[in-house]
């Protein structure tokens, strides 16, 4: 089959490339001049298969209203005439019961879980090199009570089969030497043993390069403009360089998917919720962590990537902005300093903004539309990264007519149209 898919981030490119492998002839439609400028160039950098968990979740509306109130706080809502935010979080705010949190927990972690194992394979076998860290991942509290209600997860950790370990405060530092110069800090932590952390932009270049060799060919500095339906199929997709016809088109257009969905009838939850990073070279190796830590009290995520050092969190409703607003990379560089004080020079700092595709359950789409030939990837919000390969490899899957390795039940379109 001649297959279209649109958008060259790191969802649509282990799309294009599981396609091809699939032995399909792939096209990979990509606005930017470059793959993987959008929301898959600065991220967190973790493979948070197992400390990954949904947002919406028990006690985060309570929260979030604290938050409202706080300096450097991880949630900013800017309240604006927005529909759509306002739809978004009302059933973002349905779906925090216990009952939907497990749900989206066990159905994160299937797909979170199968991608890791995929993503390891394509590693070892194409040698990708994207500083790529397999240390685990620390969960740091500050908070000596925060840490102690923190063991109320582990029953439910360890009834899904996720390995973690209960470090306190001697446990962390001998995890990560850095912490020791700010042990004082450090009220203890669990550490995921099996999540990893690399460079999302590297891999998905690298993956892009193996995928081109084998035959994909792909087409930057290209704006989709529209799909255009048949009765019950998609026959075109107009761009900027005149239209493209193709056997079955992929959407994997992250916070933007929606915006080709409406027009033809189809109506997708995703939301733009924008996150900030700051990257940063080290100037004292010992002094920044060996891998991956997230600070649970500024729910920030500070990532060693070879030589440089990442720290990204945030959520904003803010719609499609991309404005980079000073403060939120003030908390960033408040919690870097803080825990990892001489890493590097806080005054030498590239900064960036992306907006993560969320759906209000925090889980994607995956698969079919009422369109026989049209096929989702999309709204990985917070975990993308961690959930592409097997994103890429299920998707090709279906669309091959091949029963995918994991069950897409709850991954698909089809829970919306449900509700
Ligand atoms: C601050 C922050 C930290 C994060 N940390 C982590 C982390 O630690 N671990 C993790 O797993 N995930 C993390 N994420 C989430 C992860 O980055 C995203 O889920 C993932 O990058 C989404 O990938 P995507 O390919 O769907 O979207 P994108 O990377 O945005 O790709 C979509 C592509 O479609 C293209 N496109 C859009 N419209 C058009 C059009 N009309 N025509 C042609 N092309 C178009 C865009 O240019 C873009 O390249 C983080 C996100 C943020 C913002």
């Amino acid at each position: 089959m001649k297959i279209l898919v649109l958008g060259g981030g790191v969802i649509g490119v282990t799309s294009a490339f599981y396609l091809n492998r699939a032995g399909h002839d792939v096209i990979l439609l990509e606005r930017r001049q470059e793959l993987a400028r959008e929301t898959s160039f600065a991220n967190g950098g973790q493979i948070s298969w197992g400390s990954g968990h949904p947002w919406a979740a028990p006690g985060v509306p309570a929260q979030a209203l604290r938050w409202m109130f706080k300096s450097h706080s991880p949630l900013v809502l800017r309240p604006r005439l927005d529909k759509a935010m306002w739809r978004w979080l009302a059933q973002s705010y349905r779906q925090c019961k216990p009952e939907h949190f497990r749900e989206n927990k066990e159905r994160q972690l299937r797909l979170a879980r199968y991608s890791h194992n995929c993503l390891v394979q394509l590693r070892d076998e194409l040698d990708l090199d994207y500083a790529a860290a397999t240390r685990g991942a620390l969960v740091l509290h500050r908070d000596p009570q925060a840490f102690q209600m923190s063991e109320q997860q582990l029953p439910m950790l360890e009834s899904l089969g996720i390995p973690v370990h209960r470090l306190d405060r001697d446990g962390c530092i001998e995890h990560e030497p850095a912490l020791e110069r700010v042990a004082d800090r450090v009220a203890g932590g669990l550490l995921f043993p099996e999540d990893e952390s690399g460079d999302c932009q590297l891999f998905t270049e690298q993956l892009a390069r193996h995928a081109e060799a084998a035959g994909v060919e792909i087409r930057t500095g290209t704006t989709a403009l529209a799909v255009v339906p048949g009765e019950d199929r998609i026959e075109q997709v107009l761009t900027d360089r005149g239209s493209l016809r193709a056997d079955a088109y992929v959407l994997a257009c992250g916070s933007y998917s929606p915006l080709f969905l409406r027009p033809i009838g189809i109506e997708l939850p995703i939301y733009p919720v924008k996150g900030y990073s700051i990257t940063m070279t080290l100037r004292r190796k010992t002094a920044a962590p060996r891998g991956t830590i997230t600070d649970e009290q500024y729910k920030t995520v500070i990532t060693r990537l070879g030589n440089r050092l990442r720290a990204a969190g945030t959520a904003e409703l803010a719609g499609y902005d991309h404005h980079v607003s000073s403060k939120r990379i003030e908390t960033l560089m408040h919690v870097v300093g803080d825990l990892f004080p001489e890493a590097g020079d806080l005054t030498r700092v590239e900064t960036w903004t992306g907006l993560r595709p969320m759906t209000p359950d925090n889980t994607p789409v995956l698969g079919s539309t009422p369109y026989r030939n049209l096929f989702l990837n999309t709204g990985h919000g917070t975990l993308g990264w961690t959930m592409a390969c097997g994103s890429g490899r299920a998707l090709a899957d279906v669309i091959s007519e091949r029963t995918p390795e994991i069950d897409l039940g709850g991954l698909t379109l089809e829970r919306f149209s449900k509700r």
